[in-house]
């Protein structure tokens, strides 16, 4: 075993030190050689390592940040998986970067952000210290199928996470019924009140009872199927909180301040973040904070200064005016977009980027699914739509569609072009672009405006 592991780790330390070395940022191919040549590599390498896993649909890699923050905060020795680096491979390589040669650990903990698919695989190797769940959205068809499926997948990973505290989102049906079937011990987190005033109607990806097929009623929702849900036949319903919103205090373009009981005090909450969706990523790092055993006011204090990068909001200075890109891949992800915008207070110009290739989802059906009607409503704020990517003329029809005027509608054909005309415009830009085109956008960004790598 012993050599097995000193190969396996010395051809992955080299790799990544070729791969860097010829610009490539790759984290996935080193840990397959290493894979390749030591199968249960990952358990020998977590075995004394204190290792908190985020999984779900949506929200893990700004969780994932967030709870790094806190990690930050408390001086705690850590490493962390970032960016498309969340499955078996990546994950394998982000461990061996962090321990020596004869694979013993270099950092006493480690926060890892785990596709659904992957997790059931993952957490069964490191056998994780807590495990959050954020959520299970339906995701892009063509890779996990229905919702049931990756819902099925979290599972397992979490049967095979015998010592772990699981933090759960009580307010998704889905992730909350994982609550019978573990025996460990539990964390529900959630927000007891709606989010928005008007919120968007949205297709939900959960209507029916998963205990008995019944349709779900609601005393509120915040957004998508996640809420206060009730089955009325069965009795199955949104689980009791230990760290919970209460009240949603002021919300802009920047920041939301919340009220919060996280077991039984009352706390205020400053999420330095826009967003209802952000506010579940902050209650959800706070839960798994609270797993951990770091002080509540270190966890506050992260929450409050926590700023956002790859993707997740990230901003860009494109010379007077700010662009800021909010990643997105599902029909729940967009309609939260959707549902931000409506809280602009000066003119903005909108920019969609659908890719499809396979980490976006070769069907791009879903954005049919997307609530883009609303923003007929905002038209005098959004005086301008930009559309780019590889499947834009797609973008442009769903639109149209929609009911945008035609002349409102810039089509560019490719991001030096796109670049170029929001440069050149005075007004602020939000860019949401699926996953390949915030990459492929990205990047030139950040060769224009600055900005690091992502693996840096
Ligand atoms: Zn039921």
């Amino acid at each position: 075993m012993k050599i097995r592991v000193f190969l396996a780790v010395s051809a992955c330390k080299l790799t990544i030190k070729i791969l860097r070395r010829i610009g490539r940022g790759g984290t996935a191919i080193p840990g397959k050689i290493a894979l390749k040549i030591c199968p249960e590599l990952l358990s020998f390498l977590a075995k004394d390592v204190k290792c908190v896993i985020v999984t779900g649909t949506n929200g893990k890699t700004t969780t994932s940040r967030i709870i790094e923050e806190i990690y930050l905060r408390n001086d705690a020795s850590y490493f962390a998986n970032r960016s498309g680096a969340n499955l078996i491979n990546g994950i394998t390589s982000i461990f061996i970067e962090n321990s020596t040669l004869t694979g013993k650990p270099r950092k006493e903990n480690a926060i890892i952000e785990c596709d659904e698919a992957a997790s059931k695989e993952v957490c069964r190797l490191i056998n994780p210290s807590v495990v959050l769940v954020t959520n299970v959205f339906r995701d892009q068809l063509d890779r996990y199928g229905e919702v049931s499926g990756t819902l099925q997948n979290i599972l397992i990973g979490l049967k095979n996470s015998p010592k772990a505290t699981i933090c759960l989102n009580a307010d998704c049906s889905l992730t909350a019924s994982i609550a019978g079937q573990v025996p460990n011990k539990l964390i529900f987190y959630g927000i007891d009140v709606p989010i928005y005033k008007d919120p968007i109607d949205e297709v939900s990806d959960a209507p029916y009872c998963i205990k008995c097929k019944h349709e779900y009623e609601y005393t509120y929702r915040t957004f998508g199927h996640l809420g206060g849900f009730y089955c009325p036949d069965c009795g199955y319903k949104r689980p009791e909180t230990e760290v919970s919103v209460t009240d949603i205090l002021s919300a802009d373009l920047s920041s939301t301040k919340v009220r919060a009981r996280v077991f039984g005090d009352d706390e205020l909450i400053t999420i330095n973040l826009p967003g209802g969706y952000n506010i579940y990523n902050a209650v959800g790092a706070l839960a798994v904070s609270e797993a951990v055993g770091f002080s509540r006011r270190s966890a506050i204090e992260a929450i409050a200064s926590f700023s956002c990068g790859f993707g997740r909001m990230e901003e860009f200075d494109l010379g007077g005016h700010s662009a800021r890109i909010i990643l997105v891949k599902n029909p729940a992800g967009c309609n939260q977009v959707i549902n931000y915008l409506t809280g602009l207070s000066e003119k903005t110009v909108f920019v969609c980027c659908l890719n499809d290739n396979s980490a976006d989802g070769k069907d791009v059906s879903w954005i049919w699914d997307v609530n883009f009607e609303k923003l007929t409503d905002m038209l005098d704020l959004i005086p301008e739509i930009y559309v780019s990517g590889i499947r834009a003329a797609d973008m442009a029809l769903r639109l149209k569609y929609a009911g945008i005027d035609e002349k409102k509608l810039n089509i560019f054909d490719d991001y030096d072009e796109l670049i170029k005309a929001m440069t050149d415009q005075p007004l602020p830009v939000i860019i949401m672009p699926t996953y390949t085109a915030m990459m492929e956008l990205r990047a030139k960004m950040s060769s224009a405006f600055g900005g690091k790598d992502f693996w840096e």
